[in-house]
Formats: C-alpha cells, sequence, structure tokens
C-alpha cells in the first residue's frame, strides 16, 4: 500500500454523524476529524467525539479531534420571511436596535451593535461571502446605513465581513471560552480560534487551556486582512502550534485576486518557523452534490500539496453533503498524485541559518541523509510528544517518518503531520539494547521494510529510549542490529 504524505481534514455534521458513516471516511482517508462549534451543542460534539474513537477503533487508525470555535463572525440577523431580495442602489439600514426576528427589505437588525464603531463611510461592507456587496453611506449612533452595490437574495444570519478588514471584534467570544472549555474537557487534539487578530489572541487561547489543564495544541486560523502583514503573520505562526489558511473569509477580506499568493506565502512561511499548516475550503466543493470533483478542484488540492501543506481540508463535503466518503477517497487519490512530482522531493529548508537545538539538528540531519542516501526506506523517530517527527517534516521529503511512541495522544497529534505516520510503541519498556532491533522488526512485521533496506533511528539515550533526541543511527534490516 501507498503511503499517503497529506493529510486529510474533514469537517462533520448531519452527513458524518454515525459510527458508520465516520467508519466510511475513516477508511477513504480522514486523519483528523473537525468538530465545528459554530453549529450543535456541546453535548452533540461530545456524543460526536465518542464516535469518531469507537469508529477509528473499529478501523483500526488513529484520528486526531480539531475543535473549530466560532469566533467573533458578525452576521445580520432574521428577516421576518426569512430571505429579502436587496436591489443595486436601494437604501439599506443595519440596525442593532432592531427585534432579532423582523428584518425586512429595508432594514435588519445585527448581532454586534459595536460594528458601527469600527465604520466610516463610503467603506465596503460585503455579506454572504461576498455576494452581497453594501457601501456604507452615513452611520448614526449604532445603525448603520448603506447603498447596496450589488444586490441579490439575503436570507437569515449571514455572515459580514469588512473589504480590507479592521473590525475590531476580539477573537474569543463569550461563546468561544464556553466552547474552549467544552473541547477542553471533550479531549480534542487540536482547537482552532477563528478570526485571530494578532498573537495576543492566541496567548488569550492559551492562558485559558492552561487554566483548564489541557494539553490540546492551539491552530490559528488566518482569515483577516491584518493578520497577514508579515510581522503580524510570524508572530501569530510562534505563537500556535498549527495555522489554517481559512480562504473562505480571507478570500473576502482580501479579494479572491490575492489569495492564491497568500496561500503560498502562509504555508511556506509557517513551514519555516516549524508549524503545521492546514489549507481550508471549498476545495472539493462541487462534491458536495455530486461524485466526482471538477479539474479545477483537482489543480487545487495537487497545488496546495506541491505549495508543501501539511493537510488539507473538507467542509461542506463531508458535513452536509452527498458523498462524504467518496469526497476523502478523492482527495486522498490527488494528494497521492501530487507526491509523485519531483519538485517537492528537493528542500533547502534551513540550509544556510545556524541551528541551536541539538534535536532539530539530528532531526535535519537524518532526513539530509534520508533524502541524499541511496536505500534509505524509512525513519523511524522514538518519542514521547511528537517533537523530532515534527521537526523532520518540515523538510520535503519521500521517506516516511515513522513516530514510534508510547503515547495514545502524541499517536493523534501527529495524524496532522505531513509525512508522518504513527505507531504504538512501549520503549519505556524495552531494554536499551535491544530497542533498535524490536523496532525494526516491527516495520517489517507491517510491511513497510524488507531485508536490505536502510532505516534511519533517531532517538535520545539520556532517559530511557526518550527524552532530547541526540542519536542519529543508520541500520540496514536484516542485518543484527544493535
Ligand atoms: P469557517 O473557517 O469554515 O469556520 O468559516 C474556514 C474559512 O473561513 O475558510
Ligand atoms: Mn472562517
Amino acid at each position: 500500500m501507498q503511503l499517503r504524505r497529506t493529510k486529510i481534514v474533514a469537517t462533520l455534521g448531519p452527513a458524518t454523524s454515525s459510527i458508520e458513516d465516520l467508519r466510511g471516511i475513516i477508511k477513504a482517508g480522514a486523519d483528523v476529524v473537525r468538530l465545528n462549534f459554530s453549529h450543535g451543542s456541546a453535548a452533540d460534539h461530545k456524543q460526536r467525539a465518542a464516535n469518531v474513537l469507537a469508529a477509528a477503533h473499529q478501523e483500526g487508525r488513529h484520528v486526531a479531534l480539531l475543535a473549530d470555535l466560532q469566533g467573533p463572525k458578525v452576521r445580520v440577523a432574521r428577516f421576518i420571511n426569512n430571505k429579502v431580495h436587496l436591489r443595486a442602489g436601494q437604501e439599506f439600514i443595519l440596525d442593532p436596535s432592531m427585534d432579532s426576528e423582523s428584518g425586512t427589505e429595508q432594514a435588519v437588525g445585527l448581532d454586534f451593535p459595536e460594528l458601527a464603531n469600527d465604520l466610516k463611510n463610503k467603506d465596503i461592507l460585503l455579506l454572504d461571502d461576498g455576494r452581497i456587496v453594501l457601501e456604507v453611506t452615513s452611520i448614526e449612533d449604532h445603525k448603520v446605513y448603506t447603498r447596496v452595490q450589488v444586490g441579490g437574495p439575503l436570507s437569515n444570519n449571514k455572515g459580514i465581513n469588512l473589504q480590507g478588514g479592521g473590525l475590531s471584534a476580539a477573537a474569543l467570544t463569550d461563546k468561544d471560552r464556553q466552547d474552549l472549555l467544552s473541547a477542553a474537557e471533550i479531549g480534542v487534539d487540536y482547537i482552532a480560534i477563528s478570526f485571530v487578530r494578532s498573537a495576543a489572541d492566541m496567548q488569550e487561547a492559551r492562558a485559558l487551556l492552561q487554566a483548564a489543564n489541557s494539553s490540546a495544541s492551539l491552530v490559528a486560523k488566518i482569515e483577516r486582512a491584518e493578520a497577514i502583514e508579515p510581522n503580524t503573520l510570524d508572530a501569530i505562526i510562534q505563537a500556535s502550534e498549527a495555522v489554517m489558511v481559512a480562504r473562505g473569509d480571507l478570500a473576502v477580506e482580501i479579494g479572491d485576486a490575492a489569495l492564491v499568493g497568500v496561500q503560498k506565502d502562509i504555508i511556506q512561511r509557517a513551514r519555516q518557523l516549524n508549524r503545521i499548516v492546514i489549507t481550508a475550503t471549498q476545495m472539493m466543493e462541487s462534491m458536495i452534490e455530486s461524485p466526482m470533483p471538477t479539474r479545477a478542484e483537482v489543480s487545487d488540492v495537487a497545488n496546495a500539496v506541491l505549495d508543501g501543506t501539511d493537510a488539507v481540508m473538507l467542509s461542506a463535503e463531508t458535513a452536509v453533503g452527498d458523498y462524504p466518503s467518496q469526497t476523502v477517497a478523492a482527495m486522498a487519490r490527488v494528494c497521492l498524485g501530487a507526491e509523485k512530482h519531483p519538485s517537492i522531493l528537493r528542500s533547502s529548508h534551513r540550509l544556510d541559518v545556524p541551528i541551536d537545538a541539538i534535536d532539530e539538528s539530528v532531526a535535519l540531519g537524518a532526513m539530509y541523509i534520508a533524502n541524499h542516501l541511496q536505500g534509505v526506506k524509512a525513519i523511524v523517530s522514538m518519542t514521547l510528544t511528537g517533537a523530532t517527527p515534527l521537526l523532520m517534516s518540515r523538510l520535503s521529503s519521500g521517506i516516511p517518518i515513522f513516530a514510534f511512541t508510547p503515547v495514545a495522544a502524541t499517536q493523534r497529534r501527529v495524524c496532522l503531520y505531513r509525512g508522518v505516520m504513527t505507531h504504538a510503541f512501549d520503549s519505556e519498556n524495552i531494554d536499551n539494547a535491544a530497542i533498535n532491533q524490536i523496532a525494526i522488526n516491527e516495520l517489517k512485521a507491517n510491511g513497510s521494510v524488507e531485508d536490505g533496506d536502510l532505516v534511519l533511528i533517531t532517538k535520545g539515550d539520556y532517559t530511557k529510549a526518550h527524552g532530547g533526541t541526540n542519536t542519529l543511527k543508520v541500520v540496514r534490516v536484516g542485518n543484527n542490529i544493535r
């Protein structure tokens, strides 16, 4: 079986609630599932998480859980008839003082009364992912008067973005704080923070996590114009374990024409800073209703793989689509195809920068050998936290990195790391003199290597096999290994 390096994140929803449905997407290749806290109660997510773990167990796989907090998405309230039709040129008022159920063609309520404070005349508001365009004409108290530039249908609770960014809403709402605690209690592996403005938003989330005694990793969703300013972006990446190129909201704020370049920059920067990166939204959009992707979608997924993303994400495709497992299977197939392209086997990662950590030097040394020495078929990294496999996987390679670990949470966490496979290994209770031979025997038993192949092994030698990787060994399968 061919190992796929790029990981797949599948968002759960009504189409993927039952254990059977979940087994379907896991079998097809879902590595991480996203619990979308924009919908459903904490109890729903808890049940879903339990179902995922059961389904993964039945499939003999490890699947990580990612909780995605809603964040301060500004939305219009509801309309008397659920939907109105706006005409170009007409006036339309966003009025937070209005009853939230009684929107009309003239005016609608608003769930964020402070919106008016962030606006000035001539600002452009984009509703429903940019389908409706409003120009601000005047502001009175908290009422925002606008002229419709691009009209069309507008229904209940559609999102509002400000072109160019700059809405001041803090990334963590009261609901998010509550949901973060629920996610910590569920024991998710990753928590994604929406509409991050700066590193301070991530630090705030980190403090809440620590107070809740959670070891979840944090994902910063890059979906605001101000977050891609280079210094801000670097600081956000460094304050997070992972980032998401959240193309849905990001494209609305910065314009779709800028998106492709920004995606490449975010992916490259995250990898340079030793962080994980997910590329998200509309990757296989047509498969919500069709069993086959468009050529453009195939190309989009493949290009994200060539850009170096760790993972590609499905949203509505697996949450509410008609073909969830077929979509995951199609995505997996396209990733595997793209991974054959020679351009991604080359890497100049950290070639000319000094390295000051011993484990990183060993990790990168291993990758250099793996990519240059003929006959290397696998890398084994004995790890407790997954830190060394993470460092290794920042360097492009075609050689699989096996995270050998006794820690179940690490087995799940590395599910998001490009090129990293996981293997349960009770190294704490294996004698140091025999550990390499036993590791190779297990790799051979599961068909990953055969006699004559070279394998690289990294570990630390101060505390049993783990902690502070400082050793690299090259062994040949079939020989006596010590
Ligand atoms: P969302 O985030 O699906 O929660 O909006 C992703 C995006 O904006 O692309
Ligand atoms: Mn978003």
